[in-house]
């Protein structure tokens, strides 16, 4: 793990943490070849995960289960258990082993209305079943160019905040500029290390980027003194790229 400069005040580079997201994709017989590939994957000494769809869970747990790969949901209820048709609590989540639980993904920001203030509650409910959430943060491109970026993030992040208090200590943030996800288009290494150093201001935590990332550009952005590892969407869903990746996280840890 590398130090900070004598006399910066920065804190050292945490050790990497990559989570693949494989959101609405997969099959019982592609994942199974799927999870081969990863097990089989040198994954250099990143800390791993996979974000899966809930279905998937039990055979996941029973695939990766004793190995180096944690796994996790891509969502769970604010609440704890009753009536809220379609929904999965934390307890369950927790029951089969998850070890991550992403929240407050852009997807479902903008596809399911969730707010900042739901997206706080998910993650204390996370918290309270001894989960870890990852707290997606990010602007629109519309909010990037209206200079509303630092509002925007400090929004998101001060909702969780302010109702974990101390508990926040507990959340990854994620670092997703919207117009990133699953476009392509990346932000540029310092624009991230932007982002994250103001995220890190307002709560000094590991901080992930998301967005596009894949082998071609993750050493620039992960070598960022305040990018700590990535979410992954699209690349997570190919062995290859993921192995790739989380090497390349583990080299710059
Ligand atoms: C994501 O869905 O969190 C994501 C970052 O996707 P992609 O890597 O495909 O942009």
């Amino acid at each position: 793990m590398s130090e900070a400069p004598a006399g910066s005040q920065r804190a050292a580079k945490r050790r990497s943490l990559v989570v693949g997201n494989w959101k609405m994709n997969g099959s019982a017989a592609s994942n199974e070849a799927l999870l081969a590939a990863l097990k089989a994957a040198p994954l250099g000494d990143a800390e791993v995960s996979v974000c899966v769809p809930a279905v998937y869970l039990h055979d996941v747990a029973d695939s990766l289960h004793g190995g180096a790969v944690h796994w996790g949901a891509q969502d769970c209820s604010s609440h704890e258990s009753g009536a809220y048709t379609g929904e999965i609590s934390a307890a369950m989540l927790a029951e089969f082993g998850c070890c991550h639980v992403i929240v407050g993904h852009s997807e479902r920001r903008a596809l399911h209305g969730e707010s900042d203030a739901l997206v706080a509650q998910k993650a204390a409910t996370a918290l309270k079943h001894g989960l870890v959430p990852i707290l997606c943060v990010g602007e629109t491109l519309a909010e990037r160019e209206a200079g509303q970026t630092e509002a925007v993030v400090g929004r998101q992040l001060g909702a969780a905040i302010a109702l974990l208090d101390k508990r926040i200590d507990g959340v990854v943030i994620a670092y997703e500029p919207v117009w990133a996800i699953g476009t392509g288009k990346t932000a540029t290494p310092e624009l991230a290390q932007e982002a994250h150093a103001l995220i890190k201001s307002l709560h000094d935590t590991r901080v992930l980027y998301g967005g596009s990332v894949k082998p071609e550009n993750a050493a620039e952005l992960l070598g960022q003194p305040d990018i700590d590892g990535a979410l992954v969407g699209g690349a997570s869903l190919d062995p290859a790229s993921f192995s790739s990746l989380c090497q390349i996280a583990a080299s710059l840890s």
